[in-house]
C-alpha cells in the first residue's frame, strides 16, 4: 500500500472514530441527565435557540436585523444554569464535554493553523503504519547504530569507514528531497551493515513524511516477473512513483535477462527521469554489476553527478551480534 493510499484508508478510519465517538458522547449526555432533573430541558431548549439562531441567520422569514439580539446572552444564560445543574448534582463541570480520541483536532486528523496540515496524532499513526507497511525491522535506526560492532584497527579501520557511511546516509535522511545527489549505491559483501543502514534511511524518511519503497531484489524480480507476464506494468507504478525508493541485496536475484534486466533499466530510467530518489545495496563489485546487469544499467549507477558509491569493507559483523545468517547486518 502506498503513502497515499493508507491516508485514505486512515481517513475512512477517522470518520467511523467520529462516529463512534459521537455515539459514545449521545450515552454520556443521556446517563448525565438521567442523573439530573430538569437538565434534559435546559439541553434541548439552549439546541433549540441554538438552532433558531442559525434559521434566522441563513434563511431569514423576514429581513430582521434583531433578529438574534440577544441570542448569545440566551445561550450564556441557558450555559449557566446548565452549569448550576451539574454541580448541584455532584457533577464535574465538563461532564457534558464532548468526546474527542483527539482533542486537538477533534478527530478530524487535520489542524488549520492557519493552513491545512496533518494533526500529530494522524501523521504518527499515518508513519507506524508506513514503517510497518514497509516490513522494516524496528531496531534498525539510525539511534541504534552501534559502531563498536565494527573492527577499529588504524586509521582506515572498517570502523572509520562504517562512520563515514553512517554520516553520509544519516545527512541523506535528513536532508532529503534536498540530498547532495539522488542516489546512493552500496556495495560490499554481506554483513557489513549495507541493510541497517538502508533500513535507517527507510525509517528516517519516512517518519519526516516522505512516501518511501523498500523491497528486496528478491520480490522485485516477483513484481517484475508477474507485471511482464500479466502484461501488465501498472505493478510497477508503486516502485515507479515512490518518492524514495530502496532496494536491498541487488545481485542475490535469480537472473531472468529480459524481466530483470530490461525492466530494471525502464525502472531506474523513468525515476531518473522524474527526478526520483534511488538507493540500492548489492553484494556485486562494480566490474561483476556490469557482467549481470549491462554497461546500460550499470552506467546509471555509476554517474557521479546523480549516485555516491559507498563502499562496505571488512569483517562480517554477524558473528558478534550471534546470528549465524540473514541480512540482518
Ligand atoms: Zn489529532
Amino acid at each position: 500500500m502506498t503513502r497515499d493510499e493508507l491516508v485514505l484508508r486512515l481517513q475512512r478510519e477517522y470518520a467511523d472514530r467520529r462516529e463512534e465517538n459521537l455515539r459514545l458522547y449521545d450515552e454520556k449526555v443521556a446517563a448525565v441527565c438521567e442523573h439530573c432533573p430538569g437538565l434534559k430541558t435546559l439541553i434541548d431548549a439552549r439546541h433549540a435557540a441554538l438552532m433558531g439562531g442559525l434559521r434566522n441567520a441563513m434563511y431569514p422569514e423576514k429581513k430582521d436585523p434583531q433578529a438574534n439580539v440577544g441570542l448569545s446572552a440566551t445561550l450564556v444564560d441557558f450555559n449557566e444554569k446548565i452549569a448550576h445543574t451539574l454541580a448541584k448534582n455532584g457533577l464535574a463541570a465538563d461532564a457534558l464535554a464532548p468526546v474527542y480520541t483527539c482533542a486537538l483536532c477533534r478527530d478530524e486528523g487535520y489542524v488549520y493553523d492557519p493552513s491545512r496540515h496533518m494533526c500529530l496524532c494522524f501523521e504518527t499513526e499515518l508513519n507506524q503504519r508506513m514503517l510497518t507497511e514497509l516490513g522494516l525491522r524496528q531496531d534498525q535506526t539510525f539511534e541504534n547504530f552501534r559502531e563498536d560492532l565494527f573492527e577499529n584497527d588504524g586509521s582506515a579501520s572498517q570502523r572509520s569507514l562504517m562512520r563515514r557511511n553512517y554520516d553520509i546516509c544519516k545527512r541523506y535522511a535528513d536532508t532529503y528531497p534536498d540530498t547532495d545527489v539522488p542516489d546512493l549505491l552500496f556495495t560490499g559483501m554481506s554483513g557489513l551493515g549495507k541493510t541497517f543502514l538502508l533500513q535507517a534511511i527507510a525509517h528516517r524518511v519516512t517518519e519526516r513524511g516522505y512516501g518511501v519503497q523498500y523491497i528486496s531484489a528478491y520480490s522485485l524480480l516477483d513484481v517484475m516477473r508477474k507485471a511482464y507476464f500479466e502484461n501488465n506494468s501498472e505493478r510497477l507504478r508503486p516502485l515507479m512513483d515512490a518518492q524514495l525508493l530502496l532496494i536491498d541485496d541487488l545481485g542475490t536475484e535469480p537472473l531472468m535477462e529480459n524481466i530483470t534486466v530490461t525492466q530494471l533499466f525502464n525502472l531506474l530510467n523513468e525515476r531518473q527521469n522524474a527526478q526520483l530518489h534511488t538507493i540500492i545495496s548489492t553484494n556485486l563489485s562494480i566490474p561483476e554489476l556490469k557482467t549481470r546487469y549491462t554497461e546500460r544499467i550499470t552506467s546509471r549507477l555509476l554517474d557521479e553527478r546523480r549516485c555516491k558509491i559507498l563502499k562496505f569493507i571488512g569483517k562480517d559483523i554477524r558473528e558478534k551480534l550471534g546470528k549465524t545468517g540473514g541480512s540482518d547486518a
